[in-house]
């Protein structure tokens, strides 16, 4: 692997990267960052978690620093790069790790998102920033109060862009290229190149140099993929059961619909697993406590939806569970892709019920994979202690009005079975204390990537009221 030494980094950002502990480029930054350094405009394929954020926010820093300087007039201090993102949390990460990257240079940087309050963004942004990391929407916002000026930006990143697209940003980019100066740099990241991503690019981009990375339809073979055959009921209790077989601490369990994840969190919580819910209906404050509490290891799970967990910067997680088969088979890999990084060895589980035939074929051809179905062999026929069967939490669902915008709103959800169920068990406070779980956090051997945690240096964004240190869940030591 190529070396950061090669690059001819300014000191102040050389000593940044140093700080991280980076030893070597990973594959899209060793391909990109030259790239970017010579002034192309680049179209990417790859995904969060393979250091796609320094790969272009250390040239173009590198770039920027010719108009480095110490004026506190904001006059001084223009927005000179953009950096555009679908969501809240990965607009703050991006800009979390820009802070760590420009930390000893004059640049300034700052994020702005929807969910919070204008004003301290508006006060930000007033005393002038060179990197702005924005979504769409709250940017535009921005623009049309007058606190944000581009027309001085000379480099824009369109990151996630697929997942902009799919959010039904376009219109929004269209309007906020539309400020920016002609003469500029480029640079476009997304999983897939699909045909509305290349017409972007026709669109935006000037004869960009094309890196790829990590095909989407790529799983890790660090991943171990089991597909359990396992009823709507039994679900629940075949989550238990792989997480105690396999010795797991902690797991992201993803379900379709935004419901179906508040509920299935619940029910969780009651068979007594820590756990926390990220969807999009959670306030931003709750859906970063949630993460942070996840990376300090207080949640044992977190129950999340496809739209609220894409891009979060969460690495060699243990185990993911696909409670529900997803629609789209791209999401399967996006899933499972939060495990097995880095070489470090993941689970994926999938539950497959009755009537996800066609999703799991729809899988097996994108992943090219021939999927066996397993049997889950229930150890207990309950578990220990008397627990509420969660089915009261079910009973009443209308899946189809919780959908996140990733699943078509007309089939069922993933939250299934909803209708029909056996009647809810009579109200019964006893039920709703938590049974003792078989494993505790403070019993289990720690895992490799636990270990890891101790040794990151991340800090934790502003925006992030936290009491204590987070530590985040990758391996700063090892290259990715
Ligand atoms: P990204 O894909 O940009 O979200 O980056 C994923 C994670 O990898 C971040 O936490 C980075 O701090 C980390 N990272 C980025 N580049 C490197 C590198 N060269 N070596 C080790 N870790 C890295």
């Amino acid at each position: 692997m190529s070396s950061f030494s090669n690059l001819q980094l300014a000191p102040s950002l050389a000593r940044a990267v140093a700080e991280m502990g980076y030893e070597s480029m990973t594959p899209i930054q060793a391909q990109a960052i030259p790239v970017v350094l010579a002034g192309q405009d680049v179209m990417g394929a790859a995904q969060t978690g393979t250091g796609k954020t320094a790969a272009f926010s250390l040239p173009l820093l590198q770039r920027m620093l010719r108009h480095e300087n110490s004026s506190t007039s904001p006059a001084r201090h223009p927005v000179r790069a953009l950096v555009l993102l679908p969501t809240r949390e990965l607009a703050d990460q991006v800009a979390q790790q820009i802070k760590l990257y420009a930390k000893y240079t004059q640049l300034r940087s700052t994020v702005v998102f929807g969910g919070m309050d204008m004003k301290p963004q508006t006060l930000e942004l007033k005393k002038g920033v060179e990197v702005l990391v924005a979504t769409p929407g709250r940017l535009l916002d921005h623009i049309e109060a007058k606190n944000a000026v581009l027309n001085q930006v000379e480099y824009v990143v369109l990151d996630e862009a697929d997942r902009m697209l799919d959010i039904g940003f376009l219109p929004d980019l269209q309007r906020i290229l539309s400020y920016l100066p002609k003469q500029r740099t480029t640079l476009l990241f997304s999983a897939t190149f699909s045909p509305e991503i290349k017409r972007l690019a026709g669109s935006y981009l000037q004869d960009p140099v094309t890196i790829e990375v990590a095909r989407p339809n790529e799983t890790a073979s660090t991943v171990a993929q089991h597909f359990y055959s396992v009823s709507d009921d039994d679900k629940r209790r075949a989550l238990r059961q792989v997480l105690n077989q396999n010795g797991l601490k902690q797991a992201f369990v993803f379900v379709n619909s935004k419901l179906g994840c508040a509920r299935l969190a619940r029910s969780l919580e009651r068979d007594g697993l820590k756990t926390a819910a990220l969807h999009g209906d959670k306030s931003q404050d709750e859906r970063l406590k949630a993460l942070d509490a996840f990376k300090r290891g207080e949640v044992d799970l977190l129950v999340c939806t496809d739209v609220a967990a894409r891009g979060l910067d969460i690495k060699d997680v243990p185990a993911v569970f696909n409670f529900d088969v997803p629609f789209n088979a791209e999401d399967y890999v996006h899933r499972i892709g939060r495990t097995g990084r880095a070489g470090a060895s993941g689970l994926a589980a999938t539950f497959v019920s009755g009537s996800d035939q066609r999703l799991i074929s729809d899988i097996e051809k994108l992943i090219k994979k021939k999927i066996e179905l397993e049997a889950v062999e229930f150890e207990d026929d309950r578990p220990r202690g008397r627990f509420n069967s969660g089915r009261r939490a079910w009973a009443e669902e209308d899946p189809r009005d919780a959908m996140e915008s990733s699943s078509p709103p007309s089939r069922d959800t993933g939250s299934r079975g909803g209708r029909g169920r056996p009647a809810a068990p009579p109200a019964d406070p006893f039920f709703n204390k938590p049974y003792e779980p078989t494993v505790r956090a403070e019993d289990a051997p720690a895992a490799s990537w636990e270990a890891a945690q101790a040794k990151s240096s991340r800090s934790v964004s502003s925006n992030i009221k936290t009491k204590r240190k987070v530590p985040a869940l990758f391996k700063s030591d090892e290259p990715v």
